[in-house]
């Protein structure tokens, strides 16, 4: 069994990939190319927003979202501890500085309630994270936001086509930002990201950002990176769009099917699904309550059971982060997530048996 299987999407859609490489090979069109520009236009459409930028990453897509804002050197960012680490890194990277505040327990998103006592004067943007593809708690985000004139950007790189109150993620904040990291629900055949928004002056920025700073060839206004979306990528990805939404509710039906299978099973917590919001579940996450965690994976494993902890380590507690000063006992439900969380294979083409096979193993270790 695997964890994710991109081998099986590909052979449901292979003749439309290969025709689409080949042909974006023969017209030799690989950067800036029409496919960027329509796959910009779709996602755009599709987030219900009226600009789409595509650049190399999803970490770029919040890089470039952060240096838009013009969010630097002296100013706060408040995010979750618990999440990828491109999140809080490129808030570090663009000079300011990451400060987190505790998730919530049953959804693992940023704890929204308790952000307003982590704003200071120089909070500058709340950075939510739609993790596993569950939308973040937005409506009181963006109440705060409002509140404090705070800009709001959306990590949605796990949660392209996740709804809240019918609207999609990405387009809630001013700037949304998705990655087409090949795992991810909407995946390249190599590394790609998008942001989107509304606001013209900030696409105006990322569209020179990703060229150099420049619109012209050779002139330069500021200092950018050169990072465009491939349009071999494009391509790709266009080619596997018009799919993702029945891709998003196979992978639901999994998840439920599992929730099913899984229910009453002792120490166990399944994923909790908020109303008024659609998940995509990029990944199921269960909690294995108390400190068997490690052991449960490891038994899995040796009977042919691959699962993955999103994430062994909260942001604050990295190497690379720890001059910010926090203790671990600042986040006591993200270090506890971090001990107990599990996800178990999920994507659309994941077979019912393996499926059983995860759900029996897993209640017979548990029991
Ligand atoms: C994947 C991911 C990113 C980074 O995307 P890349 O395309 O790999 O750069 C950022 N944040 C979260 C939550 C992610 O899952």
């Amino acid at each position: 069994m695997k964890f994710l299987d991109l081998n099986a999407q590909y052979e449901s859609i292979r003749a439309q990939i290969d025709g689409a490489v080949a042909r974006v090979i023969r017209e030799s069109s690989f950067i800036l190319g029409a496919d960027l520009q329509k796959l910009e236009a779709e996602i755009a459409n599709y987030c219900g927003v009226h600009f789409a930028v595509g650049l190399n990453s999803g970490t770029d897509a919040l890089a470039a979202a952060l240096r838009a804002l013009q969010i630097g050197p002296g100013d706060e960012v408040i995010t979750t501890p618990f999440s990828f680490f491109a999140t809080a890194e490129v808030i570090a990277l663009v000079g300011a500085k990451p400060v987190f505040v505790d998730i919530e327990p049953t959804t693992y998103n940023l704890d929204s309630k308790k952000i307003e006592a982590a704003i200071t004067k120089k909070t500058r943007a709340l950075l939510p994270v739609h993790l596993y593809g569950q939308p973040a708690d937005m409506d009181q985000i963006l109440q705060v936001a409002q509140k404090y004139k705070l800009e709001v950007i959306e990590d949605a790189a796990q949660a392209l086509g996740a709804k809240l109150h019918e609207k999609h993620v990405g387009s809630l904040g001013k700037i949304g930002c998705f990655s087409f990291f090949p795992s991810k629900n909407l995946g390249a055949y190599g590394d790609g990201g998008m942001l989107v928004t509304d606001d013209e002056a900030v696409v105006s920025y990322v569209r020179k950002w990703r060229v150099h700073g420049s619109t012209e060839k050779y002139h330069h206004e500021f200092l950018g990176v050169s990072s465009r979306l491939d349009n071999l990528q494009a391509a790709i990805l266009l080619a596997k769009f018009p799919h993702l939404d029945t891709w998003n509710a196979k992978r639901r039906e999994v998840a439920q099917r599992y929730t099913t299978l899984l229910s009453g099973a002792p120490k166990l917590i399944t994923p909790t699904v908020l109303a008024n919001s659609e998940h995509t579940f990029h990944q199921y996450t269960v909690r294995i309550e108390g400190n068997k965690r490690n052991e449960v994976k490891e038994r899995l494993a040796a009977a042919g059971v691959p699962t993955m902890v999103y994430y062994p380590s909260p942001l604050h507690a990295q190497p690379a982060l720890k001059h910010l000063g926090y203790a671990n006992s600042d986040f006591p439900e993200a270090i506890r997530a971090s001990e107990q969380v599990l996800s178990l294979p999920i994507y659309p083409e994941i077979k019912l048996p393996d499926q059983e096979k995860v759900a029996t193993l897993l209640r017979e270790i548990l029991s």
